[in-house]
């Protein structure tokens, strides 16, 4: 039992690691997709915060070439006092323009709409405006450093020019996206790359940055944003927890599926399995009978799968399933187990009694299954002398040698070997014989035919002259008449089973008839075995 809870709990666990295994690689692809698509949506973000920054700068501009072209409508260029109050005018209705002035050939400003006395001002860099004729753009920096964009143009034939003076920041971004103030390094710049004005600082080419360039059709000049990339995952942190929470929850999800899935009965090999350790493989005998003298020879052990709610299921629909998933070998161990402590004592106080016990031909193959038959047997009445194991020749023998070497071991306990089924198998007996077994058992289909058809009735003969020859006992199986025992019986076979004597009996049933057939009359030292055998039978 211990090591079925082993290769349960062995099984369960890679249950669950297949289980993670499933839901890991979701959990990946989904943070690997998450990282992408915040990549994404970040360089999505940027590239719309860059075009609102193109939008605005363009309006800006508009709004001040309309105020100055106003001015130029109406002759403004001089520093005259009806002059002055034009500028005064556009300059309270042109929202961006901070000052409006009249500035000489030389860029030198003569008077200005405020009236107020003309600070330092430094030009750092003049070009032509791209989109509005005639006019040029000045970078430019006030007494107290802000820096500053000043547009002008000519007035009428007069050399001096009419300007606007508007903050560089105006030009540029203020807020966020989502309406906070906005963080990244944002600028604009002339086509040739003079940075008319910029925000924020800007990351270092070294870092993990995403960069995006947006020029203005209208005005020529571009709008750069520049954000470094950890900026974006805190950003979207929300999302990405969201994300890692939903993977968590499939895996979740995948390991419960995993471990349910071994579980439902759509998944045959684990229901095997829970039934082993539920204890639900019985063991049923048949009666083999000494067909001289009518007298119980033993039986054979044929497994039944007694379910929770009471049906009988026969070996054909698992064994199979049993075999190839490796489940047979606890569940042959399990079933002789049982067998001890069902019939251990009534077996054990008949002496001339055997106990055949179906062997897949896989358990051949491994020697430990020698110290687990010495074991099992060991604690029990059952002596190793009563214990027949029955080999199929059905199964073809994937390892001859190995096998060889088990049957010896075993022969050597005392134990005996019987060949099953034979003629049905491909091996051929003379390959199944140089394994050196002790018994052969005749399948039902030629004890079908002995009697009615002269080809089996001769192979059957030629057996049992063969298997007398070499001294091996012969059983005939699936006798269902007295015909086929009359035969049988001409032919020099003493022992038969099948339901002309008896169908394979439950324990209780198969304890009864023991007693009844071979009654142990009083024993002269009587073992609590013997004694308990005889109340279980009762
Ligand atoms: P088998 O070893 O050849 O067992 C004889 C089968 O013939 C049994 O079928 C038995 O119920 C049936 N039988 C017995 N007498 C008669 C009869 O007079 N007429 C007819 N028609 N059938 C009869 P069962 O119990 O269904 O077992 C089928 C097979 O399953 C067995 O064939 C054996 O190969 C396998 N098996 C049963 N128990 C075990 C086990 O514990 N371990 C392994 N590895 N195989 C098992
Ligand atoms: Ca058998
Ligand atoms: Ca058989």
């Amino acid at each position: 039992m211990g090591l079925v809870l082993r290769a349960f709990t062995r099984r369960n666990l890679v249950a669950i690691f297949v289980g993670v295994l499933l839901a890991g690689v979701p959990l990946l692809a989904l943070n690997f997709w998450l990282d992408g698509l915040i990549e994404r949506q970040g360089q999505a973000e940027i590239t719309t915060a860059a075009r609102r920054a193109v939008a605005l700068a363009n309006s800006r501009f508009q709004l001040v070439i309309e105020a100055l072209d106003n001015l130029a409508a109406q002759g403004v260029n001089s520093c005259r006092p009806d002059a002055i109050d034009a500028m005064r005018q556009a300059a309270f209705t042109a929202m961006p323009i901070k000052e409006v002035a009249i500035v000489d050939p030389d860029g030198q400003t003569q008077c200005t709409h405020l009236g107020l006395p003309l600070g330092q001002r430094n030009l750092t860099a003049s070009v032509p405006m791209v989109g509005a004729e005639g006019y040029t753009l000045d970078v430019m920096q006030i007494a107290n450093g802000q820096p500053m964009v000043r547009l002008r143009r000519k007035v009428g034939a007069g050399p001096n020019e009419i300007a606007a003076l508007v903050p560089a920041l105006l030009f540029l971004p203020q807020v966020s996206m989502e309406g906070n103030p906005f963080s990244a390094y944002a600028h604009i710049a002339t086509r040739d790359g003079t940075i008319i004005g910029f925000t924020g600082e800007r990351p270092k080419d070294s870092d993990a940055r995403i960069a995006v360039k947006v020029p203005s059709e209208k005005f020529g000049f571009e709008a750069e944003i520049v954000a470094p990339r950890g900026m974006l995952p805190a950003e979207h942190a929300g999302l990405k927890w969201l994300g890692l929470f939903s993977a968590g929850v499939i895996a979740i999800i995948l390991a419960c599926v995993v471990l349910t899935i071994r579980r439902t009965p759509g998944n045959p090999v684990a229901d095997i399995e829970r039934a082993l350790a539920a204890g639900e493989f019985v063991p049923y005998y048949q009666p083999i009978v000494d067909i001289r003298s009518g007298q119980l020879r033993g039986a054979e052990v044929l497994v039944r799968w007694r379910k929770e709610d009471g049906s009988l299921v026969l070996p054909g629909a698992f064994i199979p399933l049993a075999e190839s998933s490796g489940l047979i070998r606890e569940m042959t161990r399990d079933l002789m187990r049982r067998v001890c402590v069902e019939a251990g004592s009534a077996i054990g106080c008949r002496p001339g009694l055997k106990i055949s016990f179906n062997f897949a031909g896989q358990l051949f193959s491994d020697e430990s299954i020698v110290k687990d038959v010495c074991k099992i047997f060991s604690g029990s009445p059952i002596k190793l002398s009563q214990v027949v194991l029955e080999l199929t020749e059905r199964d073809p023998i994937e390892n001859f040698t190995e096998t060889r070497q088990v049957i010896a071991a075993l022969q050597g306990l005392g134990v005996r070997i019987a060949i099953d089924d034979v003629g049905t198998g491909h091996s051929g007996l003379s390959y199944m014989l140089k394994l050196g077994v002790d018994i052969i058992k005749i399948d039902k289909m030629f004890v079908d035919a002995i009697g009615t058809d002269r080809n089996s009735t001769t192979i059957v003969g030629t057996l049992v002259d063969l298997a007398h020859n070499m001294r091996m006992d012969v059983v005939a199986e699936g006798v269902e008449t007295f015909e086929q025992v009359m035969h049988l019986r001409e032919l020099g076979i003493r022992s038969a089973q099948g339901y002309v004597f008896a169908p394979p009996l439950p324990g209780s049933a198969f304890l009864q008839l023991v007693e009844a057939i071979d009654p142990i009359a009083a024993p002269a030292e009587p073992n609590a075995a013997t004694v308990a055998s005889r109340s279980s039978a009762a």
